[in-house]
């Protein structure tokens, strides 16, 4: 039998929850922290040195000796920097360990060595941390023993945002704020805010350890940069839902183990289509704390992969020729009186508000495709989306059925006057009960879809942080929700009134609805007619952050300014000519070190059997023709290594910014592209005992 595991007693145990706070608080600094948390504001400084002793107090009983601001800087991963609680000894030599209200509130890091696009000088280094009270401390358990972990914002001197909290923190107020005055409309009085609610699935690839640590490119670029496919792939359709291996199970166990210590919800877990893909899905929370609690599942994925040998790919594309990972972004909106504005209720045609905050979205969606396409941009995603298997690269709505019918009739007559029931699904066998239907079948080809009462953005990388999707999200949700306030609130018939901008809205915004198959070529010609944008690669969307559109969108909900769209755009481009600079190092090294040598002495073998054969006096021409294929094939390969090796040196000795991005995406990329088909032919052709490194094979079906 193995260990009896007491979820309900482990879940949260390392986190700093509510309730602790409740146990180990005075009632008066309790009362000012939920305070703060829900109305906002700042504690003050005595309520801090309070709360920040009892933190290190559980801290330490649990084993702590440091803490950490933990924060999520540019490069889209976190960073921490750990300080023990260790203080300046008495003079009989007793330390006492410590730690202070300013130590919980502010930190200050070097910022210096994070991307900030510009934003600051080298001579003008400073950062700070400012603690994010309404996302709960917690303790990582790691090697270096258990770390308080206080999840934070960071910001330069001069409050600019460097990191991806702040924006999204901005954009929570943004959308809450303009949420709160439709509700308001429709007689809402109760409700002091709207919280959106994030849930991400996280989908990951494990393979060995053992094996992926012979591969520099899994090391180096987190996927494979070279494999020819094996012989099966995912056509079975036999991995998805399919029973988990043992090895694979015994992982799973452990990583929700850890993640319910944290506090995480982990809830759904099952293999996904591609062979050694997985997925992780916990149950949906406030937008900030499950943007941290995503990072928490990437880091701890890949910790306790590590515990089992083997090693977790986040990466949007690991395997080429099988699925990619995402990540799909459920996203509602939900008032403090517990009303989810998406949610349509049975007869949506009758619910003016959730018509209302559907044609704003199908407003936001419409008038920032571009915006939400950029969001879910990241050098592995190019991989994935327009690719055949995620969302096309063009954003389109899919509301279903019975959503698709009740906008119809608005636009057609204006009013809506019936809605199509899901009635019953009769399964045909008496033994098994009859179901009431969803009204709406899902669509898995959409990248924008309305799943019952949330939208699931599926464009989403597997390897992103998701607090840019729900930024954007939150933002162009605000600025419709703004506008059509900014008029129904002046109406002297609000009836009449908002039943004229329903129809409006979806009028003029109808196109961005597509219920079709997105993976059909038919889909990217109507998108065009209909004038939608087909932002085809990462570097491409970059310049849409700070178009005239996006910069008012943004300065107007103070959510950024244009110099921090301007430095962010200046950060894409540059990590993406610098990823795909070390992938196509990795290429260079792996090429040239490894496949070229294993490939000659393999000719020189083959050479020599050549010759014994034709001294024995036997037929050699098998023979002969496979070294002259592989010859050729390695000549060919040499070249294509040449020319990215040039290419490379190119692009490197340029300036950063847009213009070297572009080369690396036109010119290295294709070179990297064509060193692997030849090399990838190569492993097909030699003695599989001479390939240098495991195969797909290998890698994907013997974990
Ligand atoms: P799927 O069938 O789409 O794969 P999953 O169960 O894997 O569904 O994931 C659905 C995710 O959506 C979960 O994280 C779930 O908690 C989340 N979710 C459910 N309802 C809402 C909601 N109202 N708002 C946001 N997220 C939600
Ligand atoms: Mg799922």
């Amino acid at each position: 039998m193995s260990e009896v595991l007491n979820v309900e007693e482990i879940f949260g145990e390392n986190v700093f929850t509510l309730g602790t706070m409740r146990e180990r608080l005075p009632k008066k600094v309790f009362q000012e922290v939920t305070r703060v948390m829900d109305q906002g504001g700042e504690l003050s400084l005595e309520a801090a040195d309070v709360v920040a002793k009892a933190m290190k107090d559980w801290a330490v009983e649990k084993g702590a000796t440091h803490y950490t601001h933990w924060f999520q800087p540019l490069t889209g991963i976190t960073a921490e920097k750990h300080d023990s609680f260790v203080s300046h000894p008495d003079k009989d030599g007793k330390m006492l360990m410590e730690f202070s209200g300013k130590e919980l509130i502010k930190g200050e890091p070097d910022a210096s060595s994070f991307p900030s696009g510009g934003l600051r000088a080298t001579f003008e280094a400073r950062g700070y941390t400012a603690w994010d009270i309404t996302s709960p401390a917690f303790i990582k358990e790691a090697a270096t023993g258990p770390i308080l972990c206080i999840p934070t914002a960071f910001c330069s001197y001069t409050g600019e945002a460097l990191d991806k909290k702040t924006p999204l923190l901005r954009s929570m107020e943004a959308v809450s704020e303009q949420a709160l005055r439709i509700v308001r409309l429709f007689g809402n009085t109760e409700a002091t805010k709207v919280t959106a609610s994030v849930g991400p699935e996280q989908e990951y690839f494990l393979v060995d350890q053992k094996k992926a640590l012979q591969r520099e490119d899994i090391i180096f670029a987190g996927r494979t940069l070279f494999g020819a496919p094996a012989p099966k792939g995912q056509e079975l359709e036999d991995h998805y839902f399919g029973v988990i291996r043992e090895r694979i199970g015994g992982y799973m166990k452990d990583l929700n183990k850890e993640l319910w210590k944290l506090g995480v919800t982990a809830k759904t877990q099952h293999n996904e289509v591609a062979p050694a893909q997985h997925e992780l899905a916990p149950i949906y929370e406030t937008a900030n704390i499950a943007v941290d609690h995503n990072q928490i599942v990437m880091e701890t994925m890949k910790r306790v992969a590590g515990q089992h040998g083997m090693r977790c790919l986040l990466h949007e594309k690991p395997f080429a020729g099988v699925n990619g990972s995402g990540k799909h972004n459920n996203w509602s909106i939900t008032t403090d009186n517990g009303v989810n504005l998406l949610d349509p209720g049975d007869t949506p045609n009758e619910n003016i508000q959730f018509l209302l905050v559907l044609a704003c979205i199908m407003k936001a969606v419409d008038t920032h495709a571009d915006l939400l396409r950029q969001s879910a941009s990241d050098v592995g995603n190019d991989h994935r989306l327009g690719a055949n298997e995620a969302p096309p690269a063009i954003i389109s709505m899919f509301l279903g059925e019975q959503l698709e019918d009740v906008v119809k009739q608005l636009v057609e007559t204006g009013t809506a006057t019936s809605c199509k029931e899901g009635g019953i699904l009769a399964t045909g066998v008496s033994t098994l009960p009859d179901f009431k239907k969803d009204a709406t079948d899902r669509n898995r080809t959409s990248p924008f879809a309305f799943t019952g009462n949330k939208f699931e953005f599926r464009m989403v990388g597997s390897e992103d942080s998701i607090a840019s999707p729900n930024t954007t999200l939150n933002a162009i949700v605000a600025e419709a929700f703004c506008e059509a306030a900014d008029e129904l609130e002046k109406a002297e018939d609000f009836d009449a009134a908002v039943h004229n901008l329903i129809k409006r809205y979806m009028t003029e915004h109808q196109r961005i609805i597509f219920n079709g198959n997105g993976y059909s070529d038919e889909w990217v010609v109507e998108a065009e007619r209909r004038g939608l944008p087909n932002i085809k690669s990462m570097v491409e969307a970059v310049e849409t952050l700070t178009t005239e559109k996006s910069i008012k969108l943004f300065e107007k909900f103070g959510i950024f300014t244009k110099a921090e769209l301007e430095s962010r755009e200046e950060v894409l481009y540059e990590t993406y000519a610098k990823t795909i600079n070390i992938e196509a190092l990795t290429m260079i090294d792996m090429a040239s070190k490894q496949i070229v040598p294993a490939v000659i002495s393999y000719t020189k073998s083959l050479a020599d059997t050549i010759n014994a054969v034709k001294a024995a006096g036997a037929d050699a021409s098998v023979q002969v023709q496979q070294l002259k294929a592989i010859s050729e094939k390695l000549a060919q390969m040499q070249s294509a290594l040449e020319a990215l090796k040039k290419a490379d040196a190119e692009g490197s000795a340029m300036s950063e910014g847009k213009e070297q991005a572009f080369f690396y995406k036109d010119v290295v990329k294709e070179a990297m592209a064509a060193l692997r088909e030849p090399a990838d032919e190569l492993e097909m052709m030699v003695d599989k005992k001479v390939w240098p490194f495991p195969t797909y094979a290998d890698l994907i079906f013997e974990v």
